[in-house]
């Protein structure tokens, strides 16, 4: 079967879509070769199935500000595929979303979710809202609006959103608030909700804490740790903190954090008060990069650069798609990087992934790294289910085994001849075969 003319007809009915058509190839030029040895999938159609979502709705959303005038933004759900379980997947309150970033975010999803053994399909939304600089009460108010429309789409055995770029514990508060009232029901209908009515314990932290994990894991393979490495990190927003603490925990330093506007590098680590001040920050939704250069004299703002030109010993991108690109990568390795661990959502381009390729780095692709998130939530949907909660250290070292899983799936699938494990390869051929599999046995639906 040759996936490059699925490719092509995909490229001629979605022109355009950028983001959309670079996740699905990458995902098709690594699974090729289990496609081919599976000729049912072919005659089943599962990749011509599983390439397009399910459905999409498309809402306006009106809104009033401050000013007592009319707003208007565009409001998204992605029902990319529910072979495994409910659609399952944040929501993106940006202004760069579009349609191409959520299709791309909802398939990546799919393989995600199936890597962590949860049933959960998967699925994205969001809206070009930017809650940058709004109010609470603006931001209140949106959400409800946005509510208004997402509700009928939802629920906690169909389809469960979750928080993304823009999106927190706020956001979710005010948008479960909406749903609760529309709906009549108290249920799991979204995850990363308050710890007192229906969030689990370490959902905020799950993604950075997650994507640590792994990377541990990945150090391991190399008989090696984090203790004393140097870790350079992009972003500060949901993901970013969660492994900035992780990694200080586990004995490494993050020198790196970063904004849209540049980088902040600080040679004494950015740990401990640095963290809460930062987070106090974000609660209020102001710029962090700056103030934390102006809080903590040690530390330099590089403006308009991305941290990637650092020497460090490990990478972790953690703020948004393609924020690495292959001028990059050549810096990292020009400066010795031993591990680089994408825990945003396709945050390295394709040309910087066939560098760390073509030079052994080993380098953990997005949905196997940040899976701990969506992982979390599913414990959290497990938990809402029984009416009951688990401790932190319980969630823990759940998210932990999953981790484990996930990376020893990338190891089963990925490891090449010459001993290097293409993580790649190995979470998208682990992620598909369980969703094709499950797509066999449900018929053509
Ligand atoms: P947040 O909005 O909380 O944080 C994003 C961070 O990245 C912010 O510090 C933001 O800066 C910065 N940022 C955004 N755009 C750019 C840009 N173009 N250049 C440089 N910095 C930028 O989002 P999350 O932490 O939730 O998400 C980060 C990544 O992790 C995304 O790719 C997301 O899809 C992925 N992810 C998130 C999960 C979650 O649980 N939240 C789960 C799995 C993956 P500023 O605030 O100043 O704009």
């Amino acid at each position: 079967m040759k996936l490059e003319n699925i490719m092509n007809s995909l490229e001629q009915k979605h022109p355009g879509e950028a983001e959309y058509l670079q996740a699905v190839r990458e995902v098709l030029e690594t699974i090729e070769e289990v496609v081919n040895e599976n000729p049912q999938f072919e005659t089943a159609g599962i990749i011509e199935r599983i390439v397009e979502p399910d459905r999409i709705l498309t809402f306006k959303v009106p809104w009033i500000d401050d000013q007592g005038k009319v707003q208007v933004n565009l409001g998204y759900r992605v029902q990319f595929n529910n072979a495994l379980g409910p659609y399952k997947g944040g929501l993106r309150f940006h202004p760069s979303v579009n349609l191409s970033i959520l299709k791309f975010l909802g398939f990546e999803q799919i393989f995600k979710n199936s890597l962590t053994t949860l049933p959960m399909g998967g699925g994205k939304g969001g809206s070009d809202f930017n809650p940058k600089g709004k109010s609470d009460n603006e931001i209140m108010r949106f959400c409800q609006a946005f509510m208004l429309e997402l509700w009928k789409l939802i629920g906690p055995e169909t389809d469960v959103p979750a928080g993304d770029i823009g999106v927190g514990g706020k956001e979710i508060g005010y948008l479960y608030g909406m749903y609760k009232k529309l709906a009549r029901e108290n249920t799991g209908v979204l995850t990363g909700k308050g710890i007192e009515w229906g969030g689990s314990l370490i959902r905020p932290e799950a993604t950075g804490f997650g994507g640590t994990y792994f990377t541990d894991e990945m150090l391991q393979m190399k008989e090696d740790s984090f203790e004393g490495k140097t870790v350079a990190i992009s972003g500060f927003g949901n993901v970013a903190w969660g492994v900035a603490l992780k990694v200080s925990e586990l004995g490494g330093k993050v020198v790196t954090i970063s904004g849209p506007d540049g980088y902040i590098y600080d040679e004494a680590g950015v740990t401990g008060e640095k963290i809460d001040y930062l987070l106090e920050l974000r609660a209020t939704n102001q710029d962090i990069v700056e103030p934390y250069a102006q809080e903590f004299p040690g530390a330099v703002f590089v403006p308009g650069k991305r941290p990637w030109e650092v020497k460090c010993d490990i990478a972790m991108p953690c703020a948004t798609q393609n924020e690495l690109n292959g001028e990059d990568a050549q810096k990292l390795i020009d400066n010795g990087v031993q591990v680089v661990s994408e825990v945003s959502n396709m945050g390295c381009t394709p040309e910087a992934v066939i560098l760390f390729h073509k030079n052994k780095i080993p380098f953990g692709p997005g949905k196997a790294v940040n899976a701990g998130g969506v992982a979390v939530s599913g414990l959290e949907m497990s938990q809402n289910a029984m009416k009951f909660s688990w401790s932190k250290e319980e969630v823990d070292e759940k998210l932990k085994v999953i981790m484990n899983l996930i990376h020893e799936a990338c190891i089963q699938h990925g490891t090449e001849e010459d001993g290097y494990i293409n993580y790649v390869k190995g979470a998208n051929i682990a992620g598909f075969l369980k969703v094709a599999n499950a797509m066999m046995d449900q018929g053509v639906i």
